[in-house]
């Protein structure tokens, strides 16, 4: 038996048992947040904090990859139902 493993989000402080809450992985660091919307409020002021011309051509590559990877299923829902 393991024993819990008291965390402490790092956004709001609150404290909760490891496993519970959400990890967020940067490099070799390890960051623990209470709920998503925590973590979701962490990543978006450290967006914030990445230069512009990092994060916008990042982003925008990302949501291209997502779209492509979205219309390869769609297509392949139609090629099940034609
Ligand atoms: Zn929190």
């Amino acid at each position: 038996m393991g024993k819990k493993v008291k965390m402490r989000c790092t956004y709001c402080g609150r404290t909760f048992f490891k496993g519970q809450g959400v990890e967020v992985v940067i490099g070799d660091e390890k960051f623990y947040f209470h709920s998503k919307k925590c973590a979701l409020r962490f990543l978006q002021m450290l967006l914030e904090r990445i230069p512009p011309e990092v994060s916008v051509p990042a982003a925008k590559a990302l949501a291209r990859e997502l779209q492509e990877a979205i219309k390869k299923k769609e297509e392949m829902s139609k090629k099940k139902f034609a």
